[in-house]
């Protein structure tokens, strides 16, 4: 199939797209990487009356360290985050977690302000950016507004950014000392989206006790889930000597995944379950080479993830 007709506007501005935006919003898609949009219109899933393409703005591509965080524009592409030294030093977590994403040429199109704005519930940057604490900047022209990752999904496909809103920039955290962090997903194949995926960000304190801790899960709810409960469990206590088994039971103990054609719900909690305690054990033990070394995060590469 083809698209519906459209009415395509290339703006070359930032205000521009948000003039655009603040005129036609509901009527209006952005379209950025159109790794997810193009099929979606293909399919006629979505009709747009117009397609505000924001390919050109580079003013949205950059990649900063700023005030002790680091900016992602939201059209850097995902290809960019997994092969940036800059975020591979100040976030690795993320350029980790983009290499699972699709294959090559999905992530050479596809950005991170699509990947979140599209809020599939089992996708990898939008589980990140809840371990991450991430912040995401929505910009119109009634202003500016920034939103925790953990309060911008709302349901499958859905966030909290009104139609007459860009999402134009994600704002990371730098880690301290003793911070480590880990990724894990199973899918079905390489290029799938997670069946379940787990991501810690962990920071230990100098007698080794976790000083905090952020876990987030996909594909067991309707949005990525910040585990709240094995956080509280954690922090403040040692690292505990059952290599958080007991931590992962109490983290998936409430969830319901639903069933689909993919994986019944009880096998996504088990798999949560088991990537839990894999994730909170690498992210402790980069945590301890993290604290041991002088030179930043450590850069670990252990063959640890071998589902890819
Ligand atoms: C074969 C294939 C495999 C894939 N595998 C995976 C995978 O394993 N994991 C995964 O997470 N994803 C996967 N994807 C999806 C891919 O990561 C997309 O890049 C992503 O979902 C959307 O990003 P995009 O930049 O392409 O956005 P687009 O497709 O251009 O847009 C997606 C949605 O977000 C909106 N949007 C985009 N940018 C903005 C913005 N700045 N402000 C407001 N709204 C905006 C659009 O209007 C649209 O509704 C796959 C895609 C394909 C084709």
């Amino acid at each position: 199939m083809k698209p519906v007709d459209f009415d395509y506007h290339a703006p070359r501005t930032v205000s521009g797209a948000l003039a655009l935006l603040a005129r036609y919003g509901r009527e209006a898609q952005v379209l950025a990487g159109g790794q997810s949009l193009v099929q979606l219109m293909n399919m006629r899933s979505r009709q747009p009356a117009h397609v505000i393409d924001v390919n050109g703005l580079n003013e949205l591509a950059s990649v900063d360290k700023k005030d002790g965080e680091l900016h992602l524009g939201s059209l850097v592409r995902q290809a960019t985050l997994e092969r940036s030294p800059l975020v591979a030093e100040s976030c690795p977590l993320l350029a980790e977690t983009v290499s699972y994403i699709g294959s090559p040429q999905v992530r050479n199109r596809g950005t991170v302000g699509g990947s979140l704005a599209y809020a599939s519930p089992n996708a990898e940057i939008p589980t990140a950016a809840v371990a991450l604490d991430a912040e995401i900047i929505l910009s119109s022209q009634r202003g500016q507004r920034a939103v925790a990752a953990a309060d911008f999904f709302v349901e499958p496909f859905t966030t909290v950014i009104e139609p007459d809103e860009l999402l134009t920039e994600v704002r990371l955290p730098l880690p301290d000392e003793r911070t480590g962090w880990s990724f894990r997903e199973v899918s079905r194949r390489v290029n799938d989206l997670p069946i379940a995926a787990a991501a810690a960000v962990l920071r230990l304190s100098d007698d080794l006790t976790i000083r905090s801790l952020r876990l987030a899960l996909a594909g067991v709810g309707s949005t990525p889930l910040r585990c709240l409960q094995a956080e509280r469990d954690l922090v403040g206590a040692a690292v505990p000597d059952d290599g958080f088994t007991v931590a992962a039971k109490r983290a998936v103990v409430e969830l319901d995944p639903p069933s689909d054609m993919h994986a019944p719900g009880e096998y996504r909690k088990a798999l949560a379950e088991v990537l839990t305690v894999h994730t909170l054990r690498e992210a402790t033990e980069r945590a301890r080479r993290h604290g041991e070394s002088a030179d930043g995060p450590a850069r670990v590469d252990d063959g640890a993830n071998t589902d890819r």
